[in-house]
């Protein structure tokens, strides 16, 4: 996995090198300063010698401007190079999603990949800046410290290191602290937002049963609970950072004692016992950049492993290599001996077979969880058929490429989705280099144009989140417009007026009839009032299609269909 990690540095090889050996620098810089204060007391006080003094003191001023410039690099370039790797991640992981099939939807949750998205890459992104550069880094420091104090009083360094091990005693379990009391506070938050977005989204129902002070009252122990965990996270982190300070003004202590008793022995210089002092903290810092990394190390993982669960994940349906782009088909579709599952517990479809010719309208009526938006799913191959196939135009849809089979396939459902932009855009997402012409056209056709009329900024208004709220009709007749710009020989309407009033049915029905004119089209319907002049009706149950005809001719049959025509119209 590690290998796999990074080969997220390829392609930005270069930013990690410059920023590596600058912190190597950088490193090498902070190891030499104390050699340089003893030298500076031993040799050069004594001396007197004003001159060389001052030329020091220029000397390690650029020493310190490099030093300077240096550290910014490392700080900038260092976390340049992590958000690259976290872009490119993100970019892969969205462009993977966007690949995936109607059964990865179907079994994924989107705060999942929202968070994946966003968190886990976050932590990586940390983890991949901070990962292998404070660890050699820190690594090197730690033992050039040693090695030089050894160098200059061995007894006395390893005094100074038998204490390394308390303090790393300490800061890990200071660490584990404050993990758990950040996850803690984490969690509390998501109470409080969960609880604002129900109450927000939920306000019509909050206002209607008066329960404004209900709410308000249990938003208030939330966020109370977020109080206290956060309270709790912030004493944890005060309480880590003074028994830290502790510990290190300790060693420095027992260091200057013990330093001062050998150079009252004649064991060490003064200058030996100031870069001494200053040795311990070189010596420690590395410790706390160490530890931090030991609690990054599992979170950034455990996130990368997260990431390569959902980037190993192939999508289900795939072109196959022979396939062809296939263009202009009439839309004659055949079902031969079709078996359906979502999952291994129940079929869905058993044996469906099935002709409609080119520019026929077909309507599905039936019971719901039949299968009928089953059926209709196949045809664009949002899913595969477990057994038989299906074709169009006698070409098996299996062997035309994904893009080019749904190029000729239009769908208008029950809920329409509009994204967050203008109506303009919105249309045009049924042709995305569609000329202003071609939308107005659309519009028209779609009996928009009266509505667009009427909006402030016309069709520019935005709609979606944060814009315009659009009826259930507008929004139909929305998706008919981006049909007419998408123009698909193939057409499928799955309930698509069902959740309308009869009224508004009736409009948005013209204007379906003209879209579905000269198209094959398959309708899913609800109200038998939509589908009288449907060339034929097919009637779907559990066990599959169970009538097939004319309507009269169904009616006339006295079977299913010519119950629910009785039902249906008696209620009229
Ligand atoms: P209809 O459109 O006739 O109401 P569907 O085709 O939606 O029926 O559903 C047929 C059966 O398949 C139902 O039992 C339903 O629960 C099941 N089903 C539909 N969609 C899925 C899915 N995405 N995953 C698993 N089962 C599904
Ligand atoms: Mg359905």
């Amino acid at each position: 996995m590690l290998k796999r990690f990074f080969s997220y540095y390829k392609p930005h090889k270069r930013l990690f090198i410059i920023d590596f050996s600058s912190a190597v620098v950088v490193a090498i810089l902070e190891l030499a300063f104390p050699v340089a204060v003893q030298w500076f007391i031993d040799k050069l006080l004594p001396s007197g010698d004003w001159n060389t003094i001052v030329t020091i003191g220029v000397l390690l001023l650029i020493v310190y401007l490099v030093s300077t410039v240096l550290q910014f690099i490392v700080s900038y370039l260092g976390h340049k190079l992590g958000i690259n790797i976290e872009t490119d991640m993100r970019e892969q992981l969205f462009t993977h999603v966007q690949r995936q099939s109607f059964r990865f939807f179907d079994n994924t949750k989107t705060g999942h990949v929202m968070s994946r998205i966003t968190n886990d890459l976050f932590d990586i992104g940390e983890l991949a800046h901070h990962g292998p550069e404070d660890f050699f880094i820190a690594i090197m420091t730690f033992i050039g410290a040693f090695l030089i104090m050894f160098n200059i009083n061995p007894e006395l360094a390893i005094i100074a290191i038998i204490m390394v091990p308390f303090l790393v005693w300490l800061v890990t379990f200071c660490n584990v602290k404050m993990n758990h009391a950040w996850k803690n506070m984490y969690s509390k938050i998501a109470d409080v937002n969960a609880r604002v977005e129900d109450s927000v989204s939920g306000a019509r129902v909050v206002q209607s049963f008066t329960n404004e002070e209900f709410e308000i009252n249990r938003f208030k122990k939330d966020n109370g609970s977020f109080r206290l965990a956060k309270l709790v996270a912030y004493k944890v982190m005060a309480g880590t950072h003074s028994s830290i300070y502790m510990m290190t003004r300790l060693v420095t202590l027992v260091v200057l004692v013990v330093g001062a008793w050998f150079s009252f022995n004649g064991k060490l210089t003064y200058g030996e016992l100031v870069s001494f002092v200053l040795y311990v903290n070189v010596l420690i810092k590395p410790v706390d950049k160490i530890s931090a990394l030991l609690e990054l190390y599992p979170k950034g993982m455990a996130g990368f492993r997260r990431f390569l669960d959902l980037i190993d994940q192939e999508p289900e349906i795939k072109d196959r290599p022979d396939a062809e782009a296939v263009k202009g088909l009439m839309g004659d579709i055949r079902f031969n001996d079709v078996h359906f599952r979502y999952d291994e517990h129940k079929a869905v479809l058993e044996g469906i077979n099935l002709n409609i010719r080119a520019g026929e309208t077909i309507a599905f009526v039936g019971p719901s969880g039949a299968g009928k938006t089953t059926i209709c799913s196949l045809i664009p191959r949002f899913y595969d058929v477990n057994e038989g196939a299906i074709s169009i135009d006698g070409i098996d849809i299996r062997d035309m490429t994904k893009h080019s089979l749904r190029s000729h396939i239009g769908i208008v459902q029950q809920d329409v989705f509009l994204f967050t932009g203008t109506i303009k855009e919105n249309i045009a997402y049924g042709k995305k280099n569609a000329s202003e012409e071609e939308i107005f056209e659309a519009a028209r056709k779609a009996h928009l144009v009266d509505f667009i009329a009427s909006l402030p900024e016309g069709y520019e208004t935005q709609i979606g989140e944060r814009g315009l709220k659009l009826s259930g009709g507008q929004k139909q007749r929305l998706a008919i417009a981006r049909m007419f710009l998408k123009n698909p020989p193939i057409l499928i309407l799955d309930e698509a007026t069902s959740a309308l009033d009869t009224a508004t049915e009736k409009i948005i029905q013209q204007a379906l009839n003209e879209l579905a004119a000269n198209r094959t089209t398959l309708v899913i319907a609800h109200r038998l009032a939509t589908i009288r002049d449907a060339d034929r009706v097919i009637v779907v149950t559990e066990e599959g299609i169970a009538e097939d005809g004319t309507y009269s001719e169904l009616v006339n049959q006295g079977g299913i269909f010519a119950k629910l025509h009785h039902i249906q119209f008696q209620e009229v």
